[in-house]
């Protein structure tokens, strides 16, 4: 049985379609890293599935970490503060690693992340964000792996949450009207 969307819900991107894409992230991530270890650092809540879904279209030696950041509590824009809610639990120093972010919006939670990383002294640090609202950006982010440009609306489904709620249901999709 599937999830039942609300009623002011609009599919954006279909599963199918997002298998297709995040089957072709993993597939360029695989031929770039040729072999190298690879620490993909799942940052959640909101990239759970899209994680879960990306790290098995990757051929390479790989281990998984996570951490927890927040920027936008139940609101619908950024309170432009990043806030660690779990922090990596082992050092990342020398390590190749892969974030895997769902949405990058005004760039803030990866800018401070990155920053954040240089201070352990990875050997490299590479992005892989599902979603890019680039008409949304506040700082300059380069993402590495993209998975689709989307315009500066609020979206939900595919892990991505609205207070909670939606993170179960297999597209992503608008809500109209927003929540306010
Ligand atoms: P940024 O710091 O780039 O503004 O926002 C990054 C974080 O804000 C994402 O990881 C995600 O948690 C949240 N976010 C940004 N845009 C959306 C959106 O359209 N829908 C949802 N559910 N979360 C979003």
């Amino acid at each position: 049985m599937r999830p039942r969307a609300p009623e002011n819900y609009v599919p954006l991107i279909r599963a199918a379609d997002i298998d297709d894409r995040v089957a072709q992230l993993g597939r360029d991530i695989t031929r770039d890293f040729a072999d190298r270890p690879l620490t993909a650092l799942v940052v959640l809540k909101g990239s759970f599935i899209f994680a879960a879904d990306l790290i098995r279209h990757i051929a390479l030696p790989l281990h998984v970490e996570f951490i927890g950041l927040r920027s936008y509590g139940d609101r619908t824009s950024t309170s432009g503060v990043v806030e660690i809610t779990m922090d990596l639990k082992h050092p990342v120093e020398g390590q190749h690693i892969l974030i895997i972010e769902d949405i990058v919006d005004s760039g803030l939670t990866i800018d401070y992340l990155r920053k954040n990383l240089e201070t352990r002294s990875p050997s490299s640090v590479s992005l892989a964000a599902l979603l890019h609202k680039p008409t949304a950006a506040r700082v300059p982010v380069t993402i590495d792996y993209r998975g689709f440009e989307i315009a500066d609306r609020f979206v939900v489904g595919y892990g991505l949450d609205h207070a909670g709620l939606y993170r179960n249901l297999p597209d992503i999709g608008y809500l109209d009207p927003p929540p306010a």
